[in-house]
Formats: C-alpha cells, sequence, structure tokens
C-alpha cells in the first residue's frame, strides 16, 4: 500500500467507523477522509460521484450501513434492503469509476444459511435459505460482496469483503427497539440496576447462541487485511467461540450488579438458533481477536454507565 493513502471512510461516525478513525489514527494514518450524513447522502447516486470525482481517494472502507437489531429488521425490511443497496452500489461504483484500487466492504455473518453447519466458513454462501427476521438485509448485504467479486474480475479492482459476527462496543445503538442483543442488554441490566427491579426480561427463549466481536477487533483486522494487501474475496472475523442469549444476560447481569430474576419472553423472536463463523481463513495469515468477551462486557457496561452520569446540557 502507498505510504499515506488517502482512506474515505464511510460511515465514521456509527460504531464501525468511528473504531475505524481510532484504529487508522493510532497507527499514524493521516489521511482519513470524512463526510457526515448531511454533508454527503450516500444514496444520492450524484453526489457520491461528485465527491469520488473531487476528492482523490485511494482507499474506501466502507462502514456505511442501515443497521439494526431483530425488531428493526423485523418492522423496517423496506428501509433495510433498499438504503443498504443504494449505499453500495453507489459507493462501489463511483470509487470504481474514479480508479480506487483498494476497498474494504463490512457485511454480516446474516448472509449464511439459517440452517448452516458451524462453525460456518466463507464457502457456505448461498448454500441454502436464509433467516427470514434479517433477509431483506442480508440479500443486501450478499450483493455488496458480490459486487466486490464482480468488479474485482471485470475491472481488476482490489475489493475485499469482511464479514464480521455480532458486534459491539463504543458508539453502539442502546435504543431498546433497534438495537442489538447486547447494548440491549446492558442498558436493561443498568436500569434495572437503578430502579431496583426484581426482573430483567430478555427477548425470545435464551436459548440461541451467538458469537460477540469487539468493534476495535473488527478494526485491527481491516487493517490487517490492508497492509497485508490481501486483494479480494470474503473473509470471516469473529471471537471463535460463542455462548447462548441466556448466559449472555447472566454475564451482563453480573457486571452491571444486578441479582435479580432474568426472565425471558418467549413472544419475542429467537431468529438464527446459531450463528458462529469460522475464522480459520483470517487466523491462518496471522489475525486473531484480542479482546475477551469479559473484558469487552466490563469496557463497556462502563462506558454506558459513566455516558448516564453525565447530566443532560
Ligand atoms: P440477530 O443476531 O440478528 O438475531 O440480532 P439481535 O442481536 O437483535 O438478537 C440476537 C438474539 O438475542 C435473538 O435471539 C434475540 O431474540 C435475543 N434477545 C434477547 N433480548 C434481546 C433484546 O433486548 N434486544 C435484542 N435486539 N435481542 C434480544
Amino acid at each position: 500500500m502507498i505510504a499515506q493513502p488517502r482512506i474515505f471512510v464511510a460511515g465514521h461516525r456509527g460504531m464501525v467507523g468511528s473504531a475505524l478513525m481510532r484504529e487508522f489514527e493510532a497507527h499514524g494514518y493521516r489521511h482519513l477522509v470524512t463526510r457526515g450524513h448531511e454533508a454527503l447522502d450516500l444514496t444520492d447516486q450524484h453526489a457520491v460521484r461528485a465527491f469520488f470525482a473531487a476528492e482523490r481517494i485511494d482507499v474506501v472502507l466502507l462502514a456505511a450501513a442501515r443497521v439494526g437489531g431483530i425488531l428493526a429488521n423485523a418492522t423496517q425490511p423496506a428501509r433495510f434492503i433498499y438504503e443498504n443497496l443504494a449505499i453500495e452500489t453507489n459507493v462501489i461504483d463511483a470509487a470504481y469509476r474514479a480508479g480506487v484500487a483498494r476497498l474494504v466492504f463490512f457485511g454480516s455473518s446474516c448472509i449464511y444459511p439459517k440452517q448452516c453447519p458451524q462453525p460456518i466458513r466463507e464457502s457456505y454462501l448461498l448454500s441454502g435459505a436464509l433467516e427470514p427476521t434479517n433477509e431483506p438485509y442480508a440479500i443486501a448485504k450478499i450483493a455488496g460482496l458480490k459486487l466486490c467479486e464482480a468488479y474485482n474480475r471485470q475491472y481488476g479492482t482490489r475489493y475485499v469483503a469482511l464479514m464480521p459476527t455480532n458486534l459491539y462496543g463504543p458508539n453502539d445503538n442502546y435504543d431498546l427497539s433497534g438495537s442489538h442483543v447486547l447494548p440491549a442488554l446492558i442498558r436493561k441490566a443498568h436500569e434495572a440496576v437503578e430502579s431496583n427491579a426484581a426482573t430483567l426480561t430478555v427477548w425470545g427463549t435464551g436459548e440461541p447462541r451467538r458469537e460477540f466481536l469487539h468493534v476495535d477487533d473488527l478494526a485491527s483486522a481491516t487493517r490487517f487485511v490492508l497492509e497485508r494487501d490481501l486483494a479480494d474475496g470474503l473473509y470471516n472475523v469473529g471471537a471463535g467461540t460463542d455462548l447462548t442469549i441466556g448466559e449472555l444476560a447472566r454475564r451482563v447481569a453480573d457486571v452491571a450488579g444486578f441479582r435479580g430474576e432474568i426472565v425471558f419472553d418467549r413472544s419475542k423472536p429467537d431468529g438464527t438458533p446459531r450463528k458462529l463463523l469460522d475464522v480459520s481463513r483470517l487466523a491462518g495469515l496471522g489475525w486473531r481477536a484480542r479482546i475477551g468477551l469479559a473484558e469487552g462486557i466490563r469496557a463497556t457496561y462502563a462506558q454506558y454507565a459513566a455516558r448516564q452520569r453525565v447530566p443532560d446540557a
């Protein structure tokens, strides 16, 4: 890679994008280009083309996306498929037209079939039906990684796709109607302690298994992929271990100091029964996750709790 590439971090205020900013700034990258949503709407094809034509971008980190948990995906399927498809097609095509050689596209482990052998290898893509609760989002993300593959094949670009497992960390979404499970549990446990509640309600049966990766580990995998000059293809990014939602709830409750009862609301969906990524492809090249779940939950809970203590300005 060139010494000081101009890197466009699309979605720099989000959880993934802000982790990328921290990672690349901390490792001496000085030319990070960002645009807030108000300055550049990535679903607007003309605006995106004009942006790439005006900026000399060397690398794109495509972390801008419409994301959300199981409920948000179920209630806003049109936004999840349309906005993600629009962002991907606009950014990837405009980047190619402007001569951008390197791009990292971020997908999600939900692109894999619902009934997949576990742990999930990259080669299981498109080998079966998707989990219905997030199919529109997953279809958009599959389209994004296929765009990268197709542009690489036809135009000789070097666009790589990373598929992270369930992420958590700073700048996560804690809105209970849109969030993923880990931030939701952090908030629920904190509020249960604050209000001296006797119970903490967890959605579903508590039996599904999930794998969790601190977003700073995804950022380190991204830098690894770029600096090793991995040219194309699909790479799973995960921690390599999973646990049940019930176990996760207990761990979060313990960190928050909640001593009451955990109850399960079986009227809410479970989603995919298990989603553990096989991370041997990246591990074989020398990358691995460094932030353990216990440490990650403690740090993330502490950040959340500290923010709740700041009085509204
Ligand atoms: P998924 O990994 O795409 O299914 O997305 P989520 O992170 O939203 O949900 C993961 C699992 O946690 C599902 O089985 C949910 O039913 C369960 N879960 C339990 N409590 C909650 C909660 O308060 N919020 C969310 N989003 N999920 C929860």
